[in-house]
């Protein structure tokens, strides 16, 4: 048996005939630039998220750097975020000129950690690595740096405690940020993914809960100034007349063809969100009596996208190469947390900073998670996990 991770060709057989449809209508007025369905997804997607704005760009990583610059982050800024994650989110503050400054995530959501949240910022206010690890730049004697933002993540698609986060960046005079690239779908408190904080950024990667068929992204706000900026942003910085440069922007627009193929996966979208629900609750059941499994944790007002299903093991390298022969695939996210990557090196962290993302890196994995995942190829998956640890 050869089981997909992610069944995308079971989704298209099932919205083929609209995707074609929508996919055609843009080749016919040609409008591939900015055309009228980019307009009339922002609006669905707006009426979903419930938000006042949405603006389309081209991908998730996009979407966050819109953020931080509509936000006005740069040179000698300081934002706080998660070093369990996908790369993109810690490299878009550096890509500004900023300083990521990594908060270490709570053992069981997985999610950034409030408690440390509070120890990194007085960490950084007070310039005292031994309230909260941070990087090597901030000294005593150092410039200032400041504060100016969090990136939450939205691990796996659970949300983050924005609560908990609000408060935070309220007290603290932080823009809050939601990156929701794995949450779209998912709600937190009867609200749905994307909608929290200042601004929400998403992303329509394939493998995403609402994936495209190639890049794009979206960025949610309430605030009329942080739309009027990021539409500007996405278009070279541009002003009212489209030869008039207001600031430096990006060529960061969504394809006409992207939105076109996410009109037609909207429809569906409620029912895969809805099945995802049931093969989660059917791998929680199913591998419940596992002692040496772990199911990453989800709070009761909350609802996950389950963009993955993660599950912390023992002897997850025997584990993954036992599924493989059984033609199970596996994935892992994340091998590595990001203050260990080489890339952020000259930050100065190091091994035993974050021991929680350091620990959780060591033992998590993802088995295969989709809306099309049937009920028997599901059983064999659970099937052949309780037989690796009762054999
Ligand atoms: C996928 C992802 C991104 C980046 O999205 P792209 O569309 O691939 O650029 C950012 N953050 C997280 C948490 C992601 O999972």
């Amino acid at each position: 048996m050869e089981i997909p991770f992610i069944d995308l060709k079971a989704q298209y057989l099932r919205i083929e005939a609209k995707v074609k449809e929508n996919i055609f209508r843009v080749l016919e007025h040609g409008k591939f630039i900015l055309g009228p369905e980019v307009y009339e997804l922002e609006e669905v997607l707006t009426n979903y998220v419930g938000t006042n704005h949405c603006i389309c760009c081209s991908s998730g990583t996009d979407a966050l750097l819109m953020s931080l610059m509509a936000s006005g982050i740069g040179n000698g800024d300081i934002v706080f975020t998660t070093p369990f994650t996908f790369f993109a989110t810690a490299e878009v503050i550096a890509l500004c000129g900023a300083i990521p400054i990594f908060v270490d995530i709570d053992p069981h959501t997985f999610n950034i950690d409030p408690e440390n949240l509070k120890k990194a910022i007085l960490a950084v206010k007070q310039k005292d690595p031994t309230i909260y690890p941070i990087p090597d730049v901030i000294k005593k004697d150092s410039k200032e740096y400041y504060p100016k933002a969090i990136i939450a993540v939205d691990i796996f698609g659970v949300c983050a405690p924005y609560k908990e986060l609000e408060k935070i960046a309220q007290d603290n005079n932080l823009i809050l940020i939601e990156d929701g690239a794995q949450s779209f779908g998912g709600e937190y408190h009867f609200n749905k993914a994307c909608s929290f904080g200042d601004i929400g950024c998403t992303s329509f990667f394939p493998a995403k809960p609402l994936g495209g068929y190639g890049d794009g992204g979206a960025v949610f706000t309430n605030s009329e100034k942080y739309a009027r900026m990021l539409k500007s942003i996405r278009v070279h910085g541009q002003g009212e007349d489209k030869y008039e440069n207001l600031r430096l922007g990006l060529n960061a627009r969504l394809d006409t063809i992207q939105a076109a193929v996410l009109l037609a996966k909207m429809e569906v979208f409620d029912e895969e969100i809805a099945k995802r629900q049931e093969v989660a609750k059917r791998y929680r059941n199913g591998l419940k009596d596992i002692a040496e499994i772990k199911h990453q944790y989800v709070p009761g007002d909350i609802q996950s996208a389950f963009a993955q299903y993660c599950i912390l093991v023992k002897n997850r390298n025997e584990l993954c190469e036992f599924l493989k022969q059984k033609g199970i695939p596996t994935a892992i996210y994340y091998k590595k947390p990001l203050h260990l990557q080489k890339a952020f090196e000259y930050l100065g962290y190091r091994q035993g900073d974050m021991e929680v993302s350091e620990r959780v890196s060591e033992n998590i994995m993802a088995i295969p998670m989709h809306p099309y995942l049937e009920k028997e190829v599901q059983d064999y998956i659970i099937d052949c996990i309780y037989k690796f640890y009762n054999q």
